[in-house]
């Protein structure tokens, strides 16, 4: 077990390995070329950032047993898919905005597979090879315009609509973590990968006979329960994964200036 962290220190950005309060550097830009540079610091004196950046996250819908269905919604026969921009994410410790698009936030917690190196067409059989770890991710949904557009890119893909962190944890087995979120404190969902649908290696294997997966792109599996909780502006958010750690994001308003024209009565 081995957990790879990616920090700033001096405004300069590497990644290392955690090993208690110590962070080792590693050199190289991409999992299968690190190297330890010799060079330690203080866990203390960095900040941590995302532990990869992925150029896309594909995430998963309704991959929990454990969901009660909404009305009319059904249960997939084979994954459902949809994918988040690069853009949407930040760091453990960093604010989810809430756009003056939205009125109804939710937030998911969810396991994310990190990819160690490229993989396409991969057997069910070979995934695990493809697999650097996992970090835990929150899928960040504005459930109004899921609602109004039918489609899912709008509501998954605003800026800040995807913490990720705080580590990469590699070598552990994942069948039975339990995942459980809460709100200013309260818990809001608990699970447990064991009630996953569609496993680790079948989603590697499924999603990489659609779109190749790169190094540092993460799979979000879905979310215990499956619809997720609601966050609003003050609440600080945490989801922990047994084995793995914790994320923690709070939720802002936007203060930036908003540049859109209204179209009304098209
Ligand atoms: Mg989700």
């Amino acid at each position: 077990m081995e957990r790879y962290i990616r920090f700033n220190y001096n405004n300069k950005i590497s990644y290392g390995l955690l090993r208690g309060d110590k962070v080792k550097e590693l050199i190289g830009e991409e999992y299968s070329d690190f190297k330890i540079s010799g060079i330690e610091y203080n866990l203390s004196k960095v900040k941590l950032l995302a532990p990869c950046t992925p150029t896309k996250a594909v995430c998963v819908g309704l991959n929990y047993k454990d969901t009660i269905l909404d009305p009319g919604a059904k249960w997939p026969v084979e994954p459902l898919l949809f994918i988040k921009p690069s853009t949407s994410i930040i760091n453990s410790g960093d604010s989810i905005i809430k756009w003056p698009m939205t009125e109804d936030l939710a937030f998911e917690a969810e396991l994310a597979i990190v990819i160690g190196k490229k993989a396409h067409l991969i057997s069910e059989a070979d995934a695990h090879k493809y697999i650097w770890g996992y970090t835990v991710g929150n899928d960040v949904t504005a459930k109004d315009l899921q609602k109004t557009d039918g489609l899912w890119a709008r509501s998954k893909s605003f800026d800040t609509f995807l913490p990720l962190g705080p580590w990469i944890v590699s070598g552990i087995d994942v069948h039975n973590l339990t995942i459980t979120s809460f709100v200013n404190g309260q818990q809001r969902q608990k699970g447990n990968t064991s009630d996953l649908i569609f496993g680790i290696k079948y989603l590697v294997s499924f999603i990489s006979h659609i779109t190749t997966l790169l190094p540092g792109d993460v799979i979000l599996t879905g979310t215990p329960g499956g619809y997720g909780s609601p966050l609003d502006v003050n609440d600080k958010i945490e989801i922990e994964i047994s084995e793995i750690g914790k994320l923690t994001n709070y939720c802002i308003r936007s203060s930036e200036t908003w540049n859109l024209t209204p179209r009304h009565n098209l």
